[in-house]
């Protein structure tokens, strides 16, 4: 049975229930919901009912808990998570502006998650899985690049898998030793995930069809772009192809490219072809943004093959 690791941060999220620029002002709120791109990825991974676990620093405080309780109902090993008692744990207030971009106030480099180092029993947990998922937003601290790559390496090394979300903000890319470390990921990925503009991160090609070329001779085997509402297209050496995004109500977007990779790598170490697996990602990310709060629109598969099915019959 295969077993999906990923290591990052854990925050909790505060959205501002008003729309505008940032928070310079005292402006309603709501939250706290758990967050941290990769613990969004690995809580939709559970609620598919696959085996996962997650490497991450918590504070011994409310957002903590918040975190934890969620992520181990989902069926998460939380056991890679650590409780320190002297953190605090990670958060991320966020507030849309008018035109649909968002302002943050972050604490996640001086949060627990920010000390994220590898015990023993970590590196017993790495050897227990079978296939690690690098979120480019976890690189934020030159330990936790040094964590991931040591996943990345213990793994491969037992003939396991990695897919890469490179999940970037522009202020982690310029940090030092930031292009390093993605390259040394990129070079040991085998299922790599941007979304738009990011496939062409680590190339000067010009269009998707050269970009996808040099991935896959560079030894990538597929390679899947994000499209937003528009769906999502895969590529590997014998097909491509798209599949359009699905029909819903966007009220959050925030989680649903973290959602949609979390379907897609489960389907994919199941053996799924890469249509089905596409199908059930774009269904689980479309699902996402319906809800406020990133992992409020987690999926079961019951939830997305009711939504499969009812866009079927309309189609
Ligand atoms: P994130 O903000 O979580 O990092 P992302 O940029 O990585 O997101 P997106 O392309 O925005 O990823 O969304 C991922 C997937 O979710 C899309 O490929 C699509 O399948 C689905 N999706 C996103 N937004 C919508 C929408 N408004 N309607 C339907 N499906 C959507
Ligand atoms: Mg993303």
């Amino acid at each position: 049975m295969s077993k999906i690791l990923t290591i990052g941060e854990i925050l909790v999220e505060i959205v501002a229930t008003e729309s505008g620029n940032g928070f310079r002002e005292a402006i309603p709120l709501i939250g706290p919901f758990p967050s941290g791109a990769p613990a969004i990825f690995i809580d939709q991974v559970g609620r598919l009912g696959q085996e996962c676990a997650i490497i991450s620093r918590v504070g011994d405080d409310d957002f903590g808990h918040v975190n934890l309780d969620r992520l181990k109902s989902d069926g998460v090993d939380i056991s890679g998570i650590e409780i320190m008692p002297q953190g605090t744990t990670g958060s991320a207030f966020v507030r849309y502006r008018k035109d649909g971009s968002r302002a943050f106030v972050f604490n996640i480099r001086n949060s627990a998650c920010g000390t994220i180092d590898l015990s023993p029993d970590a590196l017993r947990l790495i050897d227990s899985c079978t296939h690690m998922h690098v979120m480019g937003s976890a690189l934020y601290a030159p330990s936790i690049v040094t964590s991931i790559l040591t996943a990345v390496e213990r793994i491969k090394a037992r003939g396991g898998t990695v897919s890469f979300d490179p999940n970037l903000r522009p202020e982690i890319l310029d940090s030092p030793g930031m292009r390093d470390a993605l390259k040394t990921v990129l070079a040991k990925t085998d299922l790599f995930m941007p979304s738009g503009e990011e496939l062409f991160l680590f190339t000067d090609a010009k269009t998707e069809e050269v970009a996808v070329a040099e991935l896959l001779a560079a030894g990538i085997r597929a390679t899947v772009v994000k499209r937003g509402a528009s769906g999502a297209s895969y590529f590997d050496s014998q097909s491509s192809f798209t599949l359009p995004g699905f029909k819903v109500e966007e009220v959050d977007p925030t989680g649903a490219g973290d959602c949609f990779g979390a379907a897609f790598v489960t389907f994919w170490l199941a053996g799924a072809e890469p249509r089905e697996a596409l199908l059930h990602a774009n269904a689980c990310g479309a699902r996402a943004v319906t809800k406020v709060g990133p992992m409020e629109g987690a999926s079961t598969r019951a939830e997305l093959e009711a939504l499969i099915a009812s866009q079927r019959k309309h189609a």
